[in-house]
């Protein structure tokens, strides 16, 4: 029985994860809560994107009208992301990706790089609460940490708790934009469920108003 003998938390090694939900589910907290108590890295492609336009590289320039926009950035653009990313040393054990997949050709490409995924997870919220949650919505404008001005509050309001550095508001966290956001989500990501669903990897979650709830369902799902 693999795993049988190990202490406790040691059986979670090695896992590799997909978070799927629509912009604003809580993907990217409970990515980061994950990586914490699992011991692998979160990889998000957004954040991955956002430090790229940050630093004005030609990856980031190429990105900025697509995500302004609230569109998906091109397939062959985020698929070189993710393998470079996921060719570093800390992915070799295991990880957390958050926000990608997000189209059918992405999962047939990580399908392609021999990435055999353990378990995906969606984490389900209706729109009416995502464009509730999305005004509330706060990251640090430097390390890309989430927080929410109701549901996950820093220790100082407006401080990112992680690098001491101001909270701001996402640009494409805009209503107008997140109503398109939204469009794409069930356009283009939402088919992953049943590409997923067929392979048997795939659990839903139900996202909760408190990230800890969601949380024990998210590890329990991962750990069935
Ligand atoms: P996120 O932070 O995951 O909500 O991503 C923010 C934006 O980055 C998205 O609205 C897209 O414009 C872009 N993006 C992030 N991940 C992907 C992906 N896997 N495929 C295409 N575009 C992406």
């Amino acid at each position: 029985m693999p795993g049988a003998a190990l202490p406790h938390g040691e059986e979670d090694t090695g896992m590799k994860l997909i978070l799927l939900g629509a912009p604003g589910a809580g993907k990217g907290t409970q990515a980061e809560i994950l990586s914490e108590t699992l011991h692998i890295p979160a990889v998000s492609t957004g954040n991955i994107i956002r430090a790229a336009l940050k630093n004005e590289t030609p990856m980031g320039l190429a990105a900025k009208s697509y995500m302004d926009a609230g569109e998906l950035v091109p397939d062959d653009i985020v698929i070189g992301i993710i393998k470079e990313r996921l060719a570093e040393a800390d992915c070799q054990n295991g990880f957390i990706l958050d926000g990608f997949p997000r189209t059918i050709p992405q999962a047939q490409a990580l399908e392609e790089l021999g990435v055999t995924i353990d378990r995906v997870v969606s984490l389900e919220v209706p729109d009416e609460k995502i464009v509730a949650r999305m005004s509330g919505r706060r990251v640090c404008g430097k390390c890309g940490a989430s927080y929410h001005v109701e549901y996950k509050k820093p220790a100082k309001d407006g401080v990112c708790d992680v690098c001491g550095e101001p909270l701001i508001c996402r640009k494409d966290d805009a209503p107008e934009t997140v109503l398109e956001r939204l469009r794409v989500f069930h356009e283009q990501t939402e088919p992953l469920k049943a590409f997923y669903e067929k392979l048997g990897k795939l659990k839903l979650v139900v996202g909760q108003e408190d990230v800890k709830d969601t949380t024990a369902l998210t590890l329990a799902a991962v750990r069935d």
